[in-house]
């Protein structure tokens, strides 16, 4: 198959073993400034509150299939993230109904337009321009959270071109996974197919095309990847 069939593939869910995933595409809920060392490579100052934003249905793409970012609207960084799938509706949930309502755990590139989000930023509008864009969520196919024994013990990797950029363990979480989520569920009401993006940790930089990217998720997940 080319690569332009592959990409107007629809994307779908799916599990890492191959079993199918009948979960419809919902929406990915964002947390921003989730780990002290990204707070402070873009001197941010850790919020009160929790940053809450959506990125749409419609800015899910399949990771494994070229990623492709805009090019004429600044630069457009990567955020390597753990990213949580739901099966259950979940509104002003508690943890162990979070705890019950994940599918899977994967990978979400959160791909953000920095110069845009600084702008946005300094006019005090919202992000979505900066982060809600077609494309803006590659993700990864889902490990069966059966197949997951710790929440709290995930380790996750960005190489660029054979580089390290990012590394992250959900131990470092400011707010670590099941109470993100049941806060998140105060909010936003979350429904079978929805995923959870928990934040990135420090190593944001930008992309560009011909990077190869290769994704991590230890000890079980590798992706290779390329930017075009
Ligand atoms: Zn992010």
């Amino acid at each position: 198959m080319s690569n332009q069939m592959l990409n107007s593939t629809k994307y779908q869910h799916s599990f890492l073993d191959g079993s199918a995933c009948d979960l419809p595409v919902g929406k990915a809920v964002c947390v921003g400034r989730n780990y002290l060392d990204h707070i402070q490579e873009l001197n941010n100052s850790i919020p009160q509150i929790p940053i809450l934003f959506i990125k749409p249905s419609t800015s899910i793409v399949d990771v494994r299939r070229d990623i492709v970012i805009p090019t004429k609207q600044g630069q457009c960084h990567n955020e390597l993230e753990l990213c949580f799938l739901i099966s259950n509706t979940l509104t002003n949930a508690t943890e162990d109904e979070v705890a019950r309502a994940i599918a899977g755990v994967g990978l979400a590139l959160d791909l953000t337009l920095r110069d845009e989000q600084q702008r946005l930023k300094e006019s005090q509008h919202p992000w979505e321009r900066a982060k809600s864009f077609d494309g803006a969520c590659p993700m990864s196919p889902y490990i069966k959270i059966n197949d997951v024994t710790n929440l709290e013990s995930l380790s996750f990797s960005l190489e660029v071109n054979g580089e390290v950029r990012q590394q992250g363990h959900s131990d470092s979480m400011i707010i670590s996974v099941l109470p993100l989520i049941a806060e998140m569920s105060k909010h936003f009401t979350l429904l079978p197919g929805d995923t959870v993006l928990t934040g990135t940790p420090k190593g944001v930089g930008p992309l560009f095309t011909g990077d190869q990217l290769t994704l991590l998720l230890t000890p079980d997940m590798s992706i290779q990847t390329s930017v075009v």
